[in-house]
């Protein structure tokens, strides 16, 4: 204990030394309107830092949820996750939707999906899946090239309630991306105090800036909030079309 304290006193007291040596920063300059921090102020902490991934790999503080090769992350009801595992994705394949067993709150989520390369059926019934943050509220997953839906059910739309920007869907078959950014819903004495916001961006293009959820994702009726955990499963939906993920990652906020 003596020597652990010692190391970090000697630390801390080379870390006072440089910053005095080589100051960067103010200590004169006004207070930023949290009244914490001045402009520009010598003792804010530097964020830590991150190793980014090279192109949509993961960067060095993400939790990898799917690499490829094990559905450990995630359970269907509960049992173990029993999608097919085929060319480093994993395959819708009728076992029911999954859901990490983890569970989160406001994340970064990075995650590919490819909707069938051979084309059956139209509209909601063609490469239909979803990706449902804390399990109720839905990132519609679609094959929407050339498939005509109602606009709020296409992929990247807040299923139900908010159609995507624009439809940058890819073909059939094809890779695509989505990087979804999520403030949870807060909620107060059973009350909402501020909604759960999105931003979505498909295929690199953005779709969604900071839309607010109305509430947990429905058919055929208005969403509404109902009150629940500060955190829930990332669920990725079992609509009984064989469509692929690969590259799931998320960053806690
Ligand atoms: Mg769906």
């Amino acid at each position: 204990m003596l020597i652990v304290f010692a190391v970090f006193a000697a630390a801390s007291a080379w870390i006072a030394r440089a910053s005095q040596d080589h100051p960067v920063g103010y200590k004169d300059t006004p207070f930023l309107p949290d009244g914490k921090w001045r402009v520009h102020d010598a003792d804010r902490p530097a964020p830590p830092v991150v190793t980014p991934g090279v192109g949509t790999a993961p960067p060095s503080d993400a939790l990898v949820l799917f690499d490829g090769k094990s559905l450990a992350a995630w359970k269907s009801g509960d049992k173990d996750a029993g999608w097919k595992l085929v060319d480093g994705a994993m395959e819708v394949n009728g076992t029911g939707s999954i859901e990490t067993r983890e569970h989160f709150g406001d994340l970064q989520l990075h995650l590919e999906w490819a909707s069938p390369e051979k084309v059956e059926s139209e509209s909601q019934g063609r490469g239909n899946s979803g990706v449902f943050l804390m399990g109720i509220y839905e990132i519609q997953v679609l094959d929407s090239h050339m498939n005509r839906t109602y606009a709020d059910g296409q992929a990247a739309a807040l299923y139900g309630q908010e159609p995507p920007l624009v439809n940058a869907c890819r073909k059939p078959g094809e890779w695509q991306s989505y990087d979804i950014f999520f403030k949870a819903p807060r909620f107060e004495d059973l009350k909402l105090v501020s909604p759960g916001i999105v931003t979505v961006v498909h295929n690199g293009v953005l779709v969604h800036h900071g839309e607010a959820f109305l509430g947990a994702t429905r058919h055929r009726e208005v969403a509404t909030y109902s009150p629940h955990a500060p955190t829930g499963p990332i669920a990725l939906q079992d609509h009984g079309n064989p469509v692929r993920y690969r590259n799931v990652w998320v960053r806690k906020l």
